[in-house]
């Protein structure tokens, strides 16, 4: 059944005591709005179950945020599902391949003869965002932007809160459950009771500099590049914006690399004895960004359950992050509904685990990635010689191609 999705105010703040907080209720809480949260918040819709969404910045901020861009065909299938997948559909690059570029030589790994006809679609996280929130809005949902001091309470209860502020007025959301979907750097972890987490955490000695640039991309599908000089990306957004990484160290000055020194580093590392040319444009954004593995366990405590990069980081090397936050939700919708459909929790019980299993998995992924594609400080010949013999291997080999191949498109949902 469908229905519309709004917070229902049940006790307005006597005029006399304005410090008290507006009294809402809702079935199920999300704090933040990025994939994690609006892809909840539409599946719970779908199912008929009232969902807030609250996020602390602004619409236009989230929207034009630059990030992930590489959709595995598990999140295509359910954004097209969700009824949310018409433009990605008519706008989004679909690619059966990669190229793993080293000694100056490419090597693709065809994914739709590796995977039995799978692929990836190129289609920006914040194009995403802006289906998901036009769906949410013309469905009447509740998507709050720019709430302040948001906080939960009573987690381990039957009716935990969310407190927050919103244009100066005070409100309390009562929930039969909060989903944390408010990113690595969110309230929703930290207020879990100490001792209840354990916490699995690798900083990696490098970082990526990313710049989108107005480009047509220089080739069909993303190419890795393994350089002495270090790892490099080529990707895209559009036909003719460029996505493009340098590793870089963790605590690089951004100022310190004018846009030649970029396109010099690029053109090094991407070089290649074909004759292939890079294209080069206007830059039109960069930053730095770190380089983490990270995973609590377990992914809930009480009626708060931790979806997305709340509970888990990956280095972007295996593009998993969007995805994984994805099929979190996927699998916490489904319990949902089973609790309200049926009234049972066995699915909302083993949420951590079923996700946890797959999490590692993604974890085990893109740690591989990040290990084979970049140069470490502290290596020694020996590591080089092992990358570049571990590259071949996986170039040369069908059943190690295939890995690879079966993980990049996604793995099944269990
Ligand atoms: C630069 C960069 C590049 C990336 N590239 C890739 C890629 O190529 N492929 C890939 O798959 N992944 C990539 N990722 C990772 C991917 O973007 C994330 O994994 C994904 O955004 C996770 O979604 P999420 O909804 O869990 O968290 P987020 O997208 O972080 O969303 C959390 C939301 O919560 C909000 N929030 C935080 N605190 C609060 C609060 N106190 N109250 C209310 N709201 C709050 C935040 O503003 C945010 O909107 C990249 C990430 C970055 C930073």
């Amino acid at each position: 059944m469908l229905s519309g999705v709004i917070g229902t105010e049940i006790a307005p703040a006597p005029q006399l005591f304005c410090r008290m907080p507006k009294v809402q209720r809702t079935q199920v809480g999300i704090v933040g709005a990025g994939p994690a949260g609006l892809v909840l918040s539409h599946l719970l819709y779908l199912h008929g179950i009232e969902s807030v969404v609250l996020e602390n910045r602004a619409r236009q901020y989230v929207e034009e945020r630059v990030r992930a861009g590489v959709l595995e065909q598990n999140t295509v299938d359910l954004l097209t599902a969700m009824g949310v997948g018409e433009r990605m559909k008519r706008e989004g690059l679909v690619h059966y391949g990669i190229e793993l570029r080293f000694n100056g030589q490419g090597h693709r790994i065809d994914f739709h003869e590796l995977t039995g006809g799978k692929g990836i679609t190129i289609y920006a996280q914040a194009e995403v965002l802006k289906d998901l929130n036009n769906a949410r809005i013309a469905a009447g949902c509740q998507v709050l932007f720019e709430v302040e001091d948001v906080s939960v309470h009573k987690l381990d209860g039957p009716q935990p809160k969310i407190l927050y502020r919103k244009d100066g007025d005070e409100y309390e959301l009562c929930c039969d459950f909060i989903a944390g979907c408010d990113g690595f750097h969110g309230i929703c972890r930290p207020s879990i009771p100490a001792g209840v987490l354990t916490e699995y955490d690798r900083l990696y000695p490098f970082g990526w500099l990313g710049i989108l640039a107005e480009a047509p991309p220089s080739a069909e599908e993303l190419i890795y590049a393994y350089h002495e000089r270090g790892f490099a990306l080529l990707s895209m957004r559009t036909p003719h914006i460029s996505r493009l990484y340098v590793q870089c160290r963790p605590d690089e000055e951004i100022d310190h690399w004018n846009d030649e020194k970029i396109w010099h580093e690029l053109r090094t590392r991407l070089a290649s004895t074909n004759g292939w040319k890079l294209t080069e444009g206007p830059v039109l954004q960069k930053g730095v960004t770190g380089m983490r593995s990270f995973v609590v366990e377990p992914m809930q405590y009480g009626r708060l359950y931790l979806a997305g990069d709340s509970a888990h980081i990956v280095p972007p090397t295996g593009a998993k992050g969007l995805n994984l936050a994805v099929t979190d939700v996927q699998i916490l919708a489904r319990g949902f509904d089973e609790y309200y459909s049926e009234g049972r929790h066995d699915l909302l019980d083993r949420y951590s685990e079923i996700c946890l299993r797959r999490v590692w998995k993604v974890q085990r992924f893109s740690w591989w990635m990040t290990s084979m594609l970049h140069r470490f400080p502290d290596e020694n010949p020996f590591d080089h010689r092992r990358q570049l013999a571990e590259l071949d291997y996986v170039t040369s080999s069908h059943a190690a191609a295939r890995t690879l191949a079966e993980n990049y498109v996604g793995l099944p949902l269990e």
